[in-house]
């Protein structure tokens, strides 16, 4: 029996978990809020911001937003961010990505004030997860781990491969699963484009995230019998739907059932938790800024 493990359903449990906490920071006189920022005109930025957005009113938090034209200059995202790092009521800021061609990415990244930084994106917070001291987890890993866990997947000891090294899902993930701590202790092996022989990797592994941005990369018979399957891709493909357009994820689901014992579905699986995560972040970054503690679910 393949179980195919339902990331709406554990991203309810996670927002569920965060309301209690959410009001009682707000009793507190701190209300986590959260600034999101956009700088582009592509839709699909338009629409993650909008769901992100919706999903603060959802649970309590604050939410903000400020969108600038694509072609303003450099320095008016800096500035924006400048004043929500000064902000008090803002807790976490989120500018979407990917910024304009003529703004420089990383400068952004360093901009936010670490704090703030509930994409776990800034230097400090990415070198404090490599050393074993998260402040933020990446939103997408995170998930993954919540997801394991509701799945009760045994990482410990399993081997695990992930396809794909960027650095918002393939590093932070292969990061998460090496760390001496639960949810990790995986043998971990990261596969990228230029892998020799890429289904020899996966065939022997326990886990497999997928996060390639492939198209069906993965298949059935890439997996060892009973293997956990984690879909983080997202690919618009051509189909005949209203749209013109399906989603797909980077493993060819139908097949890849037929031999995982656990798998997620696209969509439905990896995308809900990334959202769920940003809202626990901006919680955790508000309690922290509060000196309110909480738990955090
Ligand atoms: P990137 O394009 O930044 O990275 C893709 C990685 O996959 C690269 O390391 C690349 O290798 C590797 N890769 C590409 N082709 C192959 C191949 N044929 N075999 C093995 N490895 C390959 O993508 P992201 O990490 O940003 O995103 C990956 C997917 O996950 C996308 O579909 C994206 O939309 C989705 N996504 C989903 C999220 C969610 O919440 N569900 C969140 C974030 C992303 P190389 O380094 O050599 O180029």
């Amino acid at each position: 029996m393949t179980t195919v493990l339902d990331g709406n359903a554990v991203a309810a449990d996670v927002r569920d978990g965060l309301r209690e906490s959410i009001e009682t920071l707000a009793d507190a006189g701190a209300r986590p809020g959260l600034a999101t920022v956009l700088m582009s005109d592509d839709p699909a930025s338009e629409t993650y911001v909008s769901m992100k957005q919706r999903d603060c009113e959802e649970v309590g938090i604050d939410g903000s937003h400020v969108e600038l034209a694509p072609d303003a200059p450099a320095e008016d995202l800096f500035d924006t961010v400048a004043d929500l790092n000064a902000d008090p009521a803002v807790h976490g800021i989120l500018v979407q990505m990917p910024v304009p061609d003529h703004v420089d990415k990383r400068r952004v990244l360093r901009a936010i004030d670490p704090a703030k930084d509930v994409d776990g994106f800034h230097p400090e917070n990415v070198g404090r997860m490599v050393a074993g001291d998260p402040r933020f987890k990446p939103c997408t890993p995170h998930g993954i781990q919540k997801l394991l866990a509701a799945a009760d997947v045994e990482t410990e000891g399993a081997d695990a491969v992930v396809v794909g090294r960027s650095d918002i899902v393939g590093k932070p993930i292969t990061n998460l699963l090496i760390q001496k701590a639960p949810l990790g202790n995986a043998t971990t092996t990261v596969c990228h484009s230029r892998t020799r022989d890429l289904a020899a990797k996966t065939r022997e592994a326990d886990i497999v995230v997928a996060a390639a941005g492939v198209p069906e990369l993965v298949t059935g018979d890439m997996l060892k019998e009973g293997a956990t399957v984690i879909d983080v891709g997202v690919n618009r493909v051509e189909a005949d739907t209203e749209k013109g357009y399906e989603l797909v994820g980077d493993v060819e689901f139908e097949s890849a059932k037929e031999r995982a014992g656990v798998i997620t579905p696209v969509p439905g699986g990896v995308g809900p938790m990334t959202r769920a995560m940003l809202l626990y972040n901006t919680v955790k970054a508000a309690s922290e800024r509060a000196d309110v503690p909480i738990d955090l679910p």
